[in-house]
């Protein structure tokens, strides 16, 4: 028999149903995977014993000819996810051993269609960086290299333990959330496929909120169509969250396939930076090239307000975190560090839990809102983000379907180093942080490899509530660009 864990979801899913082999067989052959991956960090939490149990359940279910579209499919869970009576830390120590008492609408979407969960994966503390060195649990490692090299890289973050582990076949699939990237920047370092669907599409209901109006959960896994698949179970509307979407949910697999003939495609010539790496011009110029030739029609657009954009997600996000992370205070959550006063003891616990990167985005969340500073940064920042918005709508109002782009200006780099600089880390979101600005979806699908053998991915973002075009058109990228694999050193 093939390694289980080489296969993709859509096979796992025949050879269940064809009862090629069992749910408890492939949870198996994943727990394995991952007890040999340890080196990797990708897991904060194993959960061998519930994934096991569920495995035996979903096994009977299928027997019975009762298994659920994910029957039986093994998956990694975020840690920004609550799941009932599992450890969920945010990987932050602020949360300490926190064990929620209820599960997140998606996880519990995902158990209800069959899924087993494998445990939960690292990601930067509360999904605030681009490299998950940010964990309370220390970096994860991509299981790429560069061609020659033993140099330990990031798997790109938030969800650095999704991609991560997706990638190192660990699981067949993984939940991950996206804010500014966290989910398109963290696949495309992994050479795995990642969607942020459009805001609403998804709820948010049990999961550790970050930036509440641009925080959007999706999946990460290996192929265009497995990640159709995970995201028909994860989207849908749910009363326990005031901004979810109150709109029916398309068969998104069936997108797969579909032709592209006629579709305008735009290619923004704001997302062409000054200093930008040749592979990275060439990727984009190969990929507009594939979906031309299987008929769609390039058009150049422009919008205009891109430049604003991390600046304005670098205002809109900490002030939204800075009010979300203001219920840590020692009394509700995990960690309490005593003061002599109750203010002192919300200082002591909150200098003690909250990591660097945290603090300073409390800092200058509470400095935009500020009386005086409001006007001047957070009000002006909506303001831009408007405008982002009014950009792409403008772009769609002419006929354009779907805006090819970079996914990130550049391939996975060392643990270590970009770690002086705040602002260089956040220049890697540069092509993303504008569709969550925008509330739009966007999918990241590997596209190619540098010259030292690192994948690269190309993003395209899509209309309000279209996430089929996306995958119809990633679809095709993929096919032109073939599947992406590290080779395994650990
Ligand atoms: N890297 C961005 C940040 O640090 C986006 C993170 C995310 O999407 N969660 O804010």
């Amino acid at each position: 028999m093939t390694d289980l864990t080489s296969l993709t979801l859509a096979e796992a899913r025949e050879g269940l149903a064809n009862k090629s082999f069992t749910s408890l067989e492939l949870t198996d052959a994943h727990l394995g995977a991952i007890e040999a991956a340890r080196a990797l960090n990708a897991f904060v939490m194993e959960t061998p014993d519930q994934a096991r149990a569920m495995a035996r359940a979903v096994d009977a279910k299928i027997a019975k000819g009762e298994g659920g579209p994910l029957a039986g499919i093994p998956l990694g869970i975020k840690d920004l996810f609550a799941t009932r009576d599992v450890r969920t830390t945010a990987c932050s120590k602020i949360l300490g051993d926190f064990v929620p008492t209820y599960e997140s609408t998606i996880t519990s979407q995902l158990w209800r269609d069959g899924a087993v969960m494998l445990g939960k994966l690292n990601n930067d503390e509360f999904a605030m960086g681009s490299s998950n060195e940010t964990s309370c649990f220390g970096p994860v490692v991509n299981p790429w290299r560069r061609d020659g090299s033993n140099t330990t890289l990031v798997p790109g973050g938030s969800s650095g333990g999704s991609a991560s582990a997706v990638a190192a076949l660990l699981c067949m699939g993984a939940t991950a959330t996206d804010t500014g990237g966290s989910i398109r920047q963290p696949a495309a370092f992994t050479g795995t496929v990642g969607i942020k669907p459009t805001y609403g599409r998804c709820s948010r209901w049990g999961i550790v909120a970050f930036a509440s109006s641009l925080d959007q959960a999706g999946p990460i896994a290996r192929t265009v169509r497995d990640s159709a698949i995970l995201m028909r179970s994860m989207a849908g509307h749910d009363p326990k969250d005031t901004t979810s979407a109150d709109r029916a949910v398309p068969d998104y697999e069936a997108a797969i396939g579909k032709s592209v003939k006629g579709m305008k495609i735009g290619i923004p010539r704001e997302y062409r930076l000054d200093g930008m790496p040749q592979e990275i011009e060439k990727l984009w110029s190969e990929g507009a090239a594939w979906l031309k030739a299987a008929g769609a029609e390039l058009v150049d657009v422009s919008l205009p307000h891109t430049k604003y954009a991390l600046p304005a997600y670098y205002i809109v996000a900490p002030a939204e975190a800075s009010s979300n992370l203001a219920r840590y205070d020692g009394v509700r959550y995990g960690l309490r560090v005593p003061g002599r006063s109750i203010g002192e003891q919300y200082e002591n616990t909150r200098a003690e839990g909250f990591g660097a990167e945290v603090r300073r985005r409390v800092m200058i969340g509470t400095y935009v809102l500020s009386a005086g500073y409001y006007d001047a940064y957070y009000l002006r920042a909506q303001k831009v983000r408007t405008l982002i918005k009014r950009d792409f709508e403008d772009c769609f109002a002419k006929g354009v379907h779907a805006i090819l782009t970079p996914a990130t200006p550049s391939a996975a780099f060392g643990i270590g180093e970009k770690g002086a600089d705040p602002v260089e880390m956040y220049l890697n979101d540069i092509f993303t942080v504008t569709v969550n600005m925008a509330g739009l979806p966007g999918i990241a699908v590997p596209a190619g490899k540098d010259t030292q053998g690192l994948p690269l991915g190309l993003q395209l973002i899509g209309r309000p509530f279209d996430e089929e075009t996306l995958f119809s058109l990633g679809e095709v990228i993929e096919q032109a660009a073939g599947r992406f694999t590290p080779a395994r050193w650990w």
